[in-house]
C-alpha cells in the first residue's frame, strides 16, 4: 500500500518527502504545445483541444447561466441547503478578512496610507476532469464578489454531454456570473491569460487543477501573468496517535487520495501500532470506495513515517509543508502553534479535512508541492491589490529632506537628491 519509514535520518528527509513528479518534462512540453496553439488559433484551438482531450465536440464555448431559481429546481433540496450553508460560511470567513485603510503619520507633516482596491477582472478555473468541483466556484467567486472584482471569467471543462453540472450553474447564478466557458486544462488558463475571440483576458488567474493546469499557470506566470499560486494535485498529512480512532485518520487519508492518482497522503506518528491500525482501516475503507482505483494509485506513492518523538514529527511536517495538515493527537492545539508551513491546518480528531474542502468557511484553494513555505492559500486579499499614498506638507519635507538627500547621494543618484533640494531651495523663505 504505502512505504513505512521508521525513524528516518534527517539527511534523508528531503528524499523521502519528494512529491510524485514523474513525467514533469513531458507535461511541460505538452503544455507548451497547448499554449502555443491557443496563442496562434484562439477559440479554434480551444474547441479542437476540448474535442481531443475531453472528448466533447462543441460549436461554442460560452454557456449562459440560467436564473438560480430555475436551476434550483433541478437540484435535490438537501444539496441546495448544503450549498447555501457552505456559501454562507465562506462568505462570513472572507468578509471578516476585510481590513480598514492603514493610515499613519510617520513624522509631523508626513502622512502615509494604504488603500486596498479590487482587481478588476479575475479568471476562475474550476476543475472538472474527473469530478465537477463546483465547491471550487464557491471558494473563488464568493471572495471575489466580497473583494469587489468587477468581472469574473469562469472556465470549467464540460461534462461528457457537453453540459455543466447544475450545481456549478446554481453557484454561478447566485454569484451573479452570467456565463461560464466550457473549456478546461492548460488551454483554459491560456485563454484567460491572453484572451480569445470569446473569452476575455483577465488580470489574474485563480483556481486549482491537475498538473497540466498548474504547469500552465506557472509558465504563464513567467510571462508576467498574475496567478493565485501553484495549486496542484491535492495532498494531506495526518499527525496522529492512539487518542484518535484509526478509522478517522484512514478516512482523511482516503479523502485526498481519491482526488487523483497523483495526490499524495502522508501519515506521521510516534506509535507504530497506531500506524498499523490506520493501515488496516485503510484497506477496509478503500475496498468500499467507488473511486478506489484512483485512491489506490495515490496510496502507492504515499508514505507513513514513524518518528522518535513529537518534536521530530513536527519538524518533518514543517519540512514537508503540506497543503492540508490534520493534527489528530492529544495535544493538537499546542502543536498547532509549532506549525510553520502548511496551507490549512485541522485541529483535533473532529476536524476532518473535508469540512474545509466544502463548508467550514476557510478556502480550499491551497498551495501544494511544498509551496506553502512561501505562498498562502486563496484569501480575500488575493482578489485585491494595495496602493500606497503619501502626502507631505512643507514642514514634513523640511524635516525629512536632509535624510533623503544624504541617502540619494550615498547611492550616487543625484537626480533623486535634486528633487528634494530644488523644493527646499525654492521654498527657503516660505514659512
Ligand atoms: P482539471 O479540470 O484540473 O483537469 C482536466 C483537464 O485536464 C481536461 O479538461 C483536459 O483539458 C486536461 N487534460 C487531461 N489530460 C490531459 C493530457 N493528457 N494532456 C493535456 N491536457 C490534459 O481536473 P482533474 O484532472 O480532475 O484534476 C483536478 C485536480 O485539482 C486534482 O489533481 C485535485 O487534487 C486538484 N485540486 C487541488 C486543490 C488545491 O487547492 N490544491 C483543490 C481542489 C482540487
Amino acid at each position: 500500500m504505502w512505504t513505512l519509514i521508521r525513524y528516518p535520518e534527517k539527511a534523508d528527509w528531503k528524499n523521502w518527502l519528494k512529491r510524485p513528479d514523474s513525467d514533469a518534462a513531458r507535461i511541460r512540453q505538452r503544455v507548451e504545445e497547448i499554449l502555443s496553439s491557443v496563442r496562434a488559433k484562439g477559440d479554434k484551438a480551444l474547441l479542437e483541444l476540448t474535442a481531443e482531450l475531453d472528448g466533447v465536440h462543441l460549436d461554442r464555448l460560452a454557456l449562459a447561466v440560467p436564473d438560480p431559481k430555475t436551476i434550483a429546481r433541478r437540484l435535490p433540496a438537501g444539496l441546495l441547503q448544503a450549498i447555501d450553508l457552505a456559501m454562507a460560511n465562506i462568505r462570513k470567513f472572507h468578509e471578516a478578512q476585510l481590513t480598514d485603510t492603514v493610515e499613519v503619520e510617520t513624522m509631523p507633516g508626513i502622512r502615509c496610507w494604504q488603500k486596498s482596491l479590487p482587481i478588476e477582472s479575475v479568471g476562475l478555473y474550476i476543475p472538472g476532469g474527473s469530478a465537477p468541483l463546483f465547491s471550487t466556484l464557491m471558494m473563488l467567486a464568493v471572495p471575489a464578489r466580497i473583494a469587489g472584482c468587477r468581472q469574473l471569467v469562469v472556465c470549467s471543462p464540460p461534462m461528457p454531454d457537453g453540459q455543466l453540472h447544475p450545481a456549478l450553474l446554481y453557484v454561478a447564478g447566485v454569484c451573479e456570473i452570467p456565463v461560464i466557458y466550457r473549456v478546461g486544462g492548460a488551454q483554459a488558463i491560456a485563454a484567460m491569460a491572453w484572451g480569445t475571440e470569446t473569452i476575455p483576458r483577465v488580470d489574474k488567474i485563480f483556481g486549482p487543477g491537475n498538473r497540466y493546469v498548474t504547469m500552465a499557470k506557472q509558465l504563464l506566470q513567467q510571462e508576467g501573468i498574475a496567478i493565485d499560486m501553484p495549486a496542484g494535485p491535492s495532498e494531506v498529512a495526518v499527525l496522529g496517535d492512539s487518542s484518535c480512532p484509526p478509522e478517522f485518520a484512514a478516512a482523511d487519508l482516503l479523502s485526498q487520495a481519491e482526488h487523483g492518482p497523483d495526490s499524495q497522503v502522508i501519515l506521521v506518528s510516534t506509535d507504530e501500532s497506531w500506524i498499523q491500525a490506520v493501515e488496516a482501516a485503510l484497506h477496509t475503507q478503500l475496498s468500499a470506495l467507488p473511486r478506489q482505483e484512483i485512491a489506490a494509485h495515490a496510496l502507492s506513492h504515499s508514505k507513513a513515517f514513524l518518528m522518535k518523538d513529537e518534536e521530530q514529527a513536527i519538524e518533518l511536517l514543517n519540512a514537508y509543508a503540506p497543503e492540508h495538515l490534520i493534527l489528530a493527537c492529544r495535544n493538537a492545539h499546542t502543536l498547532a502553534n509549532k506549525i510553520l508551513h502548511a496551507g490549512s491546518v485541522f485541529i483535533g480528531q473532529y476536524a476532518p479535512e473535508s469540512v474545509g474542502d466544502y463548508a467550514s468557511g476557510t478556502n480550499h484553494t491551497l498551495p501544494t508541492a511544498g509551496y506553502a513555505r512561501a505562498w498562502s492559500g486563496v484569501h480575500l486579499d488575493s482578489f485585491r491589490k494595495k496602493i500606497s499614498f503619501q502626502e507631505l506638507t512643507l514642514e514634513g519635507l523640511r524635516a525629512i529632506g536632509p535624510a533623503v538627500e544624504t541617502l540619494a547621494l550615498a547611492e550616487g543618484l543625484q537626480a533623486h537628491q535634486q528633487a528634494v533640494a530644488i523644493r527646499l531651495q525654492y521654498t527657503k523663505n516660505s514659512c
